[in-house]
């Protein structure tokens, strides 16, 4: 029997706010437990929650990028449930009217292809506590910073097909709100994190399979292995006459398995109704044109213009605007050599090589732009060939200094000089009389050899397109 998987993301992502939803209490992360939480996050009694303006504008910035409705009048809802990290005994979230409804957003795929994935809603919430088990014996430890801190959790549809795309929608979804600046998407600190809904069906049958939702990831990795273990229980059990339920599971990364956490709860369980202590929130026609006008290039329009303008692949157009980061170090570049092919090379191969290594952000590259760019204009005047050049790079990247500097310093200026070259060729030609042999009886390949030897003797730095020029006439 053949297979189908389907997946819906419901994807939660702290909105980048200076204070929390309903409170002025701070939402910078890693404080002292409980010194960022005042009254209104505490659930004291007596205290009203006031709302965030701008959370409701990120909210709708977000709803405007993905070609979302924003809802003119959207309402909070309590969904009451009990947990010690909960002192109110409910949430509030938004439940039948959400502030952002209908949208969709393109994921590439790994042949090329694009295909767009729903977006059913996004609704503003408040988050939660945390609860410390470590550091506790026999007690839990309850931290309320984080309770009241805005998130905007955006709903899909159930599009996807594989793991494959759930992590590549992930992943733009990752790349949309930073770019938007309405979160940081700090996937270590919890600021932007997924629950994975999962399915199997019969190739072929209509109607969708039972789900399960795999809770709280927080990696592309992981959500990528969480589903895939996922859907191999399923069908297993499913194959062994099974049933799956529709159930919350937890996935254990280092176990690398699903675990139940409790059958799935019901929206009725919740007893979800509007908050009376909150108004509707009304946003009107001017908000939303106000909005706009604040709406930067998106990924998806830099990606094209970038396709267009720098005659890239889509691929590589797409590599290179998966952050506003890499797009803007990207054009620096090559705004300094006017060479698209050449830097988006040089971005792509040695300068992400690197940053992977080391496990940098681009931001955090000890090489700028403007360092790269300046190399890169020393290739191109013909002073250092490509393959000094990465001699160079790896040296402004150990922060010897910028290009010149490092190419005076270490004496790494390309040989031009036409009779120097020549010296050293015939010494190489004189030293190996059996190669040249075999050379001028058929064998080209052996031209490499001489290359070699010339560039060993002569310290890498001969003008590489003339060595070879000089070579084969003196060796013809
Ligand atoms: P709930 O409110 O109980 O979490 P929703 O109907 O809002 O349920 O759906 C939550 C997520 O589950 C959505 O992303 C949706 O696309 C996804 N989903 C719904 N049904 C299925 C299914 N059969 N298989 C996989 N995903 C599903
Ligand atoms: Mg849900």
């Amino acid at each position: 029997m053949e297979w189908e998987t389907v997946i819906g993301l419901e994807i939660h992502t702290q909105l980048a706010t200076k204070t929390k939803i309903f409170s002025g209490a701070p939402t910078e992360y890693g404080a002292e437990p409980n010194t960022q939480a005042c009254a209104v996050d505490l659930g004291l009694p007596g205290v009203l929650p006031v709302l965030n303006k701008e959370a409701v504008s990120m909210a709708a910035k977000f709803g405007l990028a993905i070609g979302a409705k924003v809802a003119s009048r959207s309402v909070f809802a309590r969904k009451n449930y009990f947990y010690p990290d909960l002192p109110k005994g409910y949430q509030i979230s938004q439940y039948e009217l959400p502030i952002v409804e209908k949208g969709s957003i393109e994921i590439e795929l790994e042949d090329g292809s694009t295909k767009t994935i729903g977006v059913t809603r996004a609704h503003l919430e408040e988050d939660a506590g945390k609860s410390l088990h470590e550091d506790f014996h026999g007690m839990t430890g309850i931290d309320l910073n984080r309770a009241g801190t805005p998130l905007l959790e955006i709903v899909s549809e159930p599009d996807m097909r594989s793991a494959k795309e759930a992590v590549a929608y992930m992943k733009k979804m990752h790349s949309l709100v930073r770019y938007l600046g309405i979160s940081d998407g700090n996937m270590q600190e919890g600021s932007f994190r997924c629950d994975a809904n999962v399915s199997v069906r019969p190739k072929g049958q209509k109607e969708f399979g039972t789900r399960a939702e795999l809770k709280n990831i927080n990696s592309f990795r992981f959500v990528e292995r969480a589903i895939n273990f996922e859907v191999e229980r399923q069908i297993d059990l499913i194959e062994s006459g099974g049933k799956v339920m529709q159930e919350t599971r937890l996935y254990d990364a280092n176990k690398h398995e699903t675990r139940s956490m409790r059958s799935k709860e019901e929206a009725m369980d919740y007893r979800y109704f509007p908050d009376p202590d909150l108004l509707p929130v009304e946003v009107h026609a001017e908000d939303i044109e106000r909005i706009r006008k604040t709406l930067p290039e998106l990924p998806d329009e830099k990606k094209h213009r970038f396709a267009k303008d720098y005659g890239l692949s889509t691929y590589d157009a797409s590599v290179l605007t998966a952050s506003r980061e890499i797009a803007d170090y990207y054009e620096s570049v090559v705004k300094q050599t006017g060479d698209a092919k050449l830097s988006a090379n040089w971005v792509m191969g040695d300068l992400s090589a690197m940053l992977n290594r080391d496990n940098k952000d681009i931001a955090d590259s000890p090489v700028s732009a403007d360092m790269l760019g300046g190399m890169l204009k020393r290739m191109q005047d013909n002073t250092i060939s490509g393959k000094i050049a990465k001699e160079v790079f790896e040296a402004m990247w150990n922060g010897e200094g910028a290009a010149d500097a490092i190419i005076d310093k270490k004496g790494l200026k390309q040989i031009t000089d036409t009779s120097a070259i020549e010296a050293e060729i015939d010494k190489v030609i004189a030293e190996n009389p059996g190669q040249v042999e075999q050379y001028k009886a058929g064998k080209d390949k052996l031209i490499g050899f001489f290359v070699g030897q010339v560039m060993k003797a002569m310290g890498g730095k001969a003008n590489p397109g003339q060595l070879n020029e000089l070579l084969k006439k003196k060796l013809s």
